[in-house]
């Protein structure tokens, strides 16, 4: 685009030149332009997600394994069920460098579940979105050692009356969790289509933080002083109001 060209205003405003439009807020005017191409029959409404990618796996000890192994001659060769979960092991060096999971040969070592020759474990472990988007289905069926979920169990307590949580994962977690959910009742797994009927995000704190060293500075006082120095310097600069009774 040539320099001296203006952009278009894409931000929120009132609308100008713009017919039976004109003068409408933007939010308003998008609600009524798409209500009159409803009408007309030219359009519709649709919310659209965008579920971005995300990293499935990682190079650290924490994580669910990803149930594969390496076969020189099969390739990449699926844990057999009956063997699954595949469990971490506890002997890892943790060194800093590179994958724990890697220092422990007896983990790493495996059998081709098809041919029966050497095999090489993965050694990724998926990340923790995979197990944070399900995991409200195992409190359905916690003891179930056969399966992650027993579907009529799941289909009886889900979907959630009120999910609490962090506005911070709005974007991310609930969408991953919805789609998790869309997934599985693709596979038949379960019948209903949203895992949580409704959401309350508590507080969140906030980074804000004194150095007591500074403010001890600020009022003059050094760090041998006691609680009651300090509250009354605080009242005596006005940051504390007198208790009332
Ligand atoms: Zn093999």
């Amino acid at each position: 685009m040539e320099e001296n060209k203006k952009l278009p205003y894409t931000g929120r405003g009132k609308l100008v030149n713009s017919g039976e439009f004109s003068g409408l807020d933007s939010e308003e005017a998008k609600r009524k332009i798409v209500e009159k191409l409803e009408k007309l029959g030219l359009g519709r409404r649709k919310v659209t997600y965008r579920l971005r990618d995300w990293n499935v796996s990682r190079q650290r000890y924490w994580g669910t394994p990803i149930p594969v192994v390496y076969c020189e001659r099969c390739g990449v060769v699926p844990v057999p069920e009956e063997e699954l979960p595949v469990r971490l092991p506890l002997e890892v060096e943790f060194t800093g460098r590179g994958n724990p999971l890697e220092t422990n040969e007896e983990f790493v070592n495996a059998t081709c579940p098809k041919c029966g020759g050497p095999a090489r474990r993965e050694t990724d472990t998926m990340d923790t979105f995979f197990d944070s988007s399900w995991y409200f289905l195992r409190f359905t069926d916690p003891k179930n050692d056969r399966k992650p979920f027993d579907e009529e169990k799941a289909n009886y307590w889900m979907p959630v009356d009120v999910y609490v949580g962090g506005i911070e994962h709005a974007v991310l977690h609930l969408l991953y969790a919805r789609f998790f959910e869309k997934f599985l009742k693709d596979l038949g797994l379960v019948d209903y289509d949203e895992p949580f009927e409704r959401l309350i995000t508590q507080g969140m704190v906030l980074k804000k933080w004194v150095s007591i060293r500074r403010l001890l500075e600020g009022l003059g006082l050094d760090e041998n002083a006691t609680v009651g120095q300090l509250l009354e310097k605080l009242k005596e600069k006005g940051y504390l109001k007198e208790e009332t009774k």
